[in-house]
């Protein structure tokens, strides 16, 4: 062999081994770690992703453990959760932060922006979040964790953001209360101690009614304050994790839980190309089990007061699709083909609210946001078929009047608009789903 040839071979191997490690690196950088259950337990049908802010490269080994002690010593560990734990499924993504002008890979950033969090953000931080966790988790919701080693959190759109000095101050565990159960603050902002509540509260931990809903809970009363206000509106019971973070659920809200993961497990699925199937309701059918579907998850910008939408993000989602039809929030949506309701879900709690947490004494406020992102599932499509026109859904986002408990299925909201007892907030056009779905630019 000659010099010439062994260096051809040593260049070759380096080559070889230099495209290997950018593989390697490329590959994994962005892919899912499980972080819970453990195999051979199999993870339940809401999918929590956690996700790196303000961590830099030499600092994974500090996140997981982060990731650990958030997810699974305090949050799967919570009287409540652990009862519920085969219902979850949780896997983190690690995309290290490199130090230079800005102070995070999504935006975020130190100090108060137009809510009362101690952090603000950007526009388009709600599209970098979902980009990430997306196409291959589909989560529920985010769970952004900061290396700040203060003691707050916040969440709004898709996400939850915690720092890392907020740990043991169960916020992840109340939070979950309005993002999975749709559940409210127990609790009366300053400002708004002496308001009157605007509007009317019947489902839910909050009442506006003489008789509330929880009227036979056993030891369940009328206290004063609820969703921010101080007048007019009640809680059910003195302790409860949606006054204070620390307590566990009250009997009321523990319920409500109840219900939220019911809907998860135990799927009402829906389909455009097959009828609608909702097995299991009476408990002598078992449920059909999970189809693996195809969807498209649908991130999009709704603005509460001007009705206008912007479509941010279309992207190909694998597995079943589970609609929400239990009367978890005031807020609705359809989709719609060809005139034909092709599904509903009922958005859980108020989306269009910010939940600050600036300290664990002072009960964090939730200022009003009139522009929020919201990811929708649009079943049994893909990209491709929005792309080329050949599936034309819509969608439309609903306010709901007073309708009382039972659930939204495609067939009640049908008789809701007939009644007037649902009014249109805002509608996303078959052809801004196109346009999206065509690699297009969302234009604000
Ligand atoms: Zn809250
Ligand atoms: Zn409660």
């Amino acid at each position: 062999m000659t010099l010439a040839r062994i260096l051809r071979n040593a260049t070759i191997v380096a080559v070889l081994f230099g495209a290997f490690v950018w593989w390697y690196l490329h590959a994994t950088a962005a892919a899912p770690v499980l972080v819970f259950p453990q195999p051979p337990a199999t993870g339940g049908p809401i999918r929590i992703a956690v996700i790196a802010d303000h961590f830099q490269s030499g600092e994974e080994q500090d996140f997981n453990a982060a990731v650990q002690n958030f997810i699974v010593h305090s949050l799967l560990a919570d009287t409540y959760y652990a009862q519920h734990a085969s219902a979850f499924t949780v896997k983190s993504i690690f995309e290290a932060w490199t130090p230079g002008s800005s102070p995070s890979k999504y935006g975020f950033q130190l100090g108060a922006g137009v809510t009362n969090c101690r952090i603000s953000w950007a526009s388009n931080t709600t599209s970098l979040v979902d980009a990430v966790v997306r196409a291959s988790i589909d989560p529920a919701f985010t769970v952004i964790i900061g290396n700040y080693d203060y003691n707050f959190g916040c969440s709004q759109d898709t996400w939850s953001y915690v720092a890392v000095g907020s740990l043991g101050n169960r916020i992840l565990e109340h939070e979950m209360g309005h993002t999975i159960g749709g559940l409210d603050d127990e609790f009366a902002v300053e400002q708004l101690r002496t308001t009157p509540y605007p509007g009317i509260k019947e489902v839910g931990n909050c009442t506006t009614l003489v008789t509330p809903q929880w009227n036979g809970v056993a030891s369940s009363g009328r206290l004063p304050e609820c969703d921010l206000y101080g007048v007019g509106i009640f809680h059910a019971f003195k302790d409860c994790r949606m006054r204070v973070p620390v307590a566990d659920f009250c009997p009321v809200c523990s319920g409500q839980m109840d219900d939220a993961i019911n809907d998860y497990t135990s799927a009402i699925l829906t389909s455009i190309e097959h009828p609608i199937v909702t097995a299991g309701f009476f408990g002598f059918q078992p449920a059909p089990p999970p189809r693996s579907g195809r969807a498209v998850s649908v991130l999009v910008r709704v603005n509460n007061t001007t009705g206008k939408t912007l479509v941010l993000s279309t992207t190909d989602v694998p597995g079943s699709n589970v609609q929400h039809h239990r009367r978890l929030g005031d807020y609705v949506y359809e989709i719609i083909e060809g005139g034909q309701t092709k599904a509903t879900s009922v958005i859980p709690g108020d989306p269009f609210h910010t939940h600050a947490y600036n300290g664990s004494p002072a009960p964090h406020a939730s200022p009003a946001a009139d522009d929020v992102a919201i990811a929708v599932t649009i079943p049994d499509v893909n990209r491709s078929s929005l792309a080329n026109g050949q599936r034309t859904p819509e969608i439309i986002f609903y306010k709901l009047g007073r309708v009382g408990a039972d659930p939204i299925t495609p067939q009640r909201l049908a008789e809701l608009k007939t009644q007037d007892l649902v009014k249109q907030v805002a509608k996303v056009d078959a052809s801004a789903l196109k346009y999206i779905a065509n690699g297009g630019k969302p234009m604000p």
